[in-house]
This record gives structure tokens, C-alpha cells and sequence, in this order.
């Protein structure tokens, strides 16, 4: 028998209270106020927004707590108690690309990125506590950033988080204080998930034209619940691995003479010229592997418009073998999968599951699984136990229900 660990969300309550205490434990004064935004999971697409492709996230009811106070002397203070609670100071004139390292990027490149943006934000104290898996595939990097954003636009009266095109101008800042001050080239899918979704809808995201679409998510509603496992593999050179992806895909766009592989209509004729013999000669990509890439990404922006179609007819169990499929295309096309996560997976569908996928970046992080209501238990068991024989970390569970957005 197997003890599972269930990785239970806070209610906001709770978080909230945790973030206001851990605040005033660190600066003896209470918050101006509280904000936060959700981790996320992903039914499909994935390693597509940044191939202007589609997405279909949803956020978790897993937050990060941000307690802030305005202060008016360009100083950003912060702590963390995933960060061993150590009070960091950084100036926000000394904030630049490669000016920051650790967790403050992500905060203060916010704000950073803000500024850019026109909005008249200044310096802040700052408290984050969080019940989102760290590093796990289930975007914690974008909770954080979603939950200083929102502070941000209330201390500094900014009004963009009070409706989409605002929120949208958040998520921008967000994703360049990722991908510029914290130095982390990851797609907006994570960033639009924590301050786009809606609770109880998945998020249908165009990447290329940011527009969204509202997906009624219930799957209770249909007897089926979608396990999230937690392989608790941190994989290194996953950020090299991630930016190797990205380039790829550029450098195949590039030949292909289109500005993003959402582009591609004709994937035959796609793969026929970036196999030809010294279609990258400029850009030293291996054909070989460059086909296998953009196969993956062009396929997956179809499962993405399939499961959509598949969720509007109301064929919900029929998801699951397409998120299998996807699974097979991220492991052996876009090689982005690990042994726990094919061991999850492979176990997941022993076990009575209906589909299930590596989810995230990959290289470690989190799976998911369809499962029927009844079988959840019994899925997540066969997970743990796979993962004892091969020696693996013990794995953490969770059943993901969407949930609302930054707030
Ligand atoms: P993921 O987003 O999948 O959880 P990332 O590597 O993208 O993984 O982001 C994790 C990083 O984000 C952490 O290493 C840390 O720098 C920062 N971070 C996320 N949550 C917190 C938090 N609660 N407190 C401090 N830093 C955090
Ligand atoms: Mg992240």
C-alpha cells in the first residue's frame, strides 16, 4: 500500500492571510492589500505559443499570495517563504537585462516592464507565499508574476485588470519580465492562462492574434476528472533544452519563408523542403531533427483544434486519445520527455485512464491524465507504485478543476 501525497490549494482566504502575516513579520506593517494568481495546467498545446500556435490552459485553484504596500521611493523590498523568507532590497532604476538574478527578476522585471509599457509604477514592499508546485510544469513563474502585476495596477491605480484588453497589457509585461530580466524564453501561454482564464473554462488562446475563446471545462459534469501527477523530477539543462526548441523552430520558419510554423498548411511539402539536403546550411541545423520539430508543432496546433472541437460536441472521453497522441509526438518528435513522465503516463494508461500527456516544458515537471471519476484513486495508486519499482521520487497528485484568474 501506498501513501499518495495530494497536493490540496489553499483557499484565498487562507492564502491570503499567510501572505498579510508573512508580511508583517518581515516589515512590522500591515499590507496595503492582498493579490493573487493561479498556477495552470494545459489540456493541449504545447510548445506552440511561441510558434504563434494555439493553447488550451486552464487555471488551477493552486495561487501564489502577494501582501503589498506602495512605498514612494523607488525601492522594491521582497521575501518569500519559498525562499527561505531572506528580505532582498533592489532599486528599481538598477533593474536592466542581466541586472537581477534569482527570484526578484520575475518581481521586479514586472514592474520594469511596466515602466516600459508607459505606466507611471513605482517601489513596493512585498510578501509572496504559494500552494502552486514549485518548478513543477505547472507555471508558478507566471503566478508570481500574475499576482505582482495585479498588486501593482491597485497600489498604482493603473485600472488594466479590470477588463480583457487591460489584462492583456498585463500579461505583456509579464512575459517580458520573464523573458528579459529573469533571462527565461518561455512562450506567453503561462502568463495569459493566469490573468486570461475564467473559472470553470479552459482558455483557448490564439497565440499569433492573442485572441481567446472561453471552453466550458466541467468535466465532473461528464464523470471524468483530469489527474495532475507531480513526477518531482527537475531535470537540468532545461533551459537550454527550452531556448534549442525555440531556435529550431525559428530557423525552420526562416527557410520556410513564413514568420511563425503557424504558417504551415502544407505540412508534407513543409517537412519535403527542410529535409533537403542543405536547407539550413546558414543556420547549422540538422535537417533531420528540424523535420521531426516542426512535425510535432504542426500537429499539435491540429490536436489543439480537434480537442476544441471534440469539447464543443460534447465528446469529452474522446480528448483522451488525443492527449496520448500528443504525449508520443512531445516524446519521440519534439523529444521533450523524460522517464518519469513516461513512466507516469505509461502507468496512467495501464491503470484504466483514458489519455494522459506530459504537460509544461518537459525535461521533468508534470503529467495529466483523463480518468473517470471512479478511477482517479486507483490511477494515481499505479503511478506511485510504477514509480517505487523504478525507483523514481515518490510522485505528488492533484485533480485539477479550473479555477478564476488573477485577482
Ligand atoms: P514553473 O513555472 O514551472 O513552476 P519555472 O522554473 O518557470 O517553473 O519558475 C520557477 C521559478 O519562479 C523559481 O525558481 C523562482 O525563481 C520563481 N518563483 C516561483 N514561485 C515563487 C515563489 N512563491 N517565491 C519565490 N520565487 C518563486
Ligand atoms: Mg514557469
Amino acid at each position: 500500500h501506498y501513501a499518495l501525497e495530494w497536493l490540496d490549494a489553499w483557499t484565498v482566504e487562507d492564502g491570503s492571510a499567510r501572505a498579510a502575516q508573512l508580511f508583517a513579520e518581515a516589515f512590522d506593517a500591515q499590507p496595503d492589500g492582498t493579490w493573487s494568481a493561479p498556477g495552470r495546467g494545459n489540456l493541449i498545446g504545447e510548445h506552440t505559443d511561441y510558434n504563434g500556435g494555439l493553447v488550451l490552459p486552464f487555471a488551477l485553484p493552486h495561487r501564489t499570495y502577494a501582501a503589498m504596500r506602495r512605498r514612494d521611493d523607488g525601492l522594491v523590498r521582497l521575501v518569500s517563504a519559498q525562499e527561505q523568507g531572506v528580505v532582498r532590497t533592489v532599486a528599481l532604476a538598477d533593474v536592466a537585462p542581466g541586472a537581477v538574478d534569482g527570484w526578484a527578476a520575475y518581481v521586479v522585471g514586472v514592474a520594469w516592464a511596466l515602466a516600459q509599457d508607459g505606466c507611471a509604477v513605482g517601489g513596493f514592499d512585498l510578501a509572496i507565499t504559494s500552494c502552486v508546485p514549485y518548478g513543477a510544469g505547472l507555471s508558478s513563474s507566471a503566478a508570481l508574476e500574475g499576482s505582482v502585476a495585479m498588486g501593482l495596477d491597485a497600489l498604482y491605480g493603473l485600472g488594466l485588470s479590470a477588463d480583457d484588453a487591460g489584462r492583456q497589457r498585463l500579461v505583456a509585461a509579464c512575459i517580458r519580465a520573464e523573458n528579459e530580466i529573469a533571462g527565461a524564453p518561455t512562450g506567453g501561454m503561462d502568463q495569459a492562462a493566469a490573468l486570461r482564464t475564467r473559472a470553470g473554462q479552459a482558455l483557448l488562446l490564439d497565440c499569433r492574434s492573442l485572441e481567446v475563446e472561453h471552453i466550458p471545462f466541467d468535466l465532473a459534469a461528464d464523470g471524468l476528472a483530469l489527474l495532475v501527477v507531480d513526477t518531482r523530477a527537475a531535470h537540468q539543462l532545461v533551459d537550454g533544452q527550452y531556448a534549442a526548441r525555440r531556435t529550431t523552430c525559428e530557423a525552420a520558419a526562416a527557410v520556410l519563408g513564413v514568420e511563425t510554423l503557424r504558417e504551415v498548411t502544407d505540412l508534407e511539402a513543409a517537412l519535403g523542403r527542410l529535409g533537403a539536403p542543405g536547407a539550413f546550411d546558414a543556420s547549422g541545423q540538422d535537417p533531420e531533427v528540424a523535420v521531426r520539430r516542426v512535425r510535432h508543432v504542426v500537429t499539435e496546433i491540429a490536436r489543439v483544434e480537434e480537442v476544441h472541437a471534440l469539447l464543443e460536441e460534447g465528446w469529452t472521453a474522446e480528448v483522451g486519445p488525443v492527449l496520448t497522441a500528443a504525449h508520443a509526438s512531445l516524446r519521440d518528435d519534439y523529444e521533450v520527455s523524460c522517464a518519469e513522465l513516461d513512466v507516469a503516463v505509461g502507468a496512467a494508461l495501464n491503470a484504466g485512464a483514458i489519455g494522459g500527456r506530459m504537460i509544461g516544458g518537459g525535461f521533468g515537471g508534470s503529467a495529466i491524465a483523463l480518468v473517470r471519476t471512479e478511477d482517479v484513486e486507483a490511477v494515481a495508486v499505479a503511478v506511485a507504485q510504477a514509480f517505487a519499482t523504478e525507483n523514481f521520487t515518490p510522485p505528488a497528485f492533484l485533480v485539477a478543476v479550473a479555477s478564476g484568474p488573477a485577482a
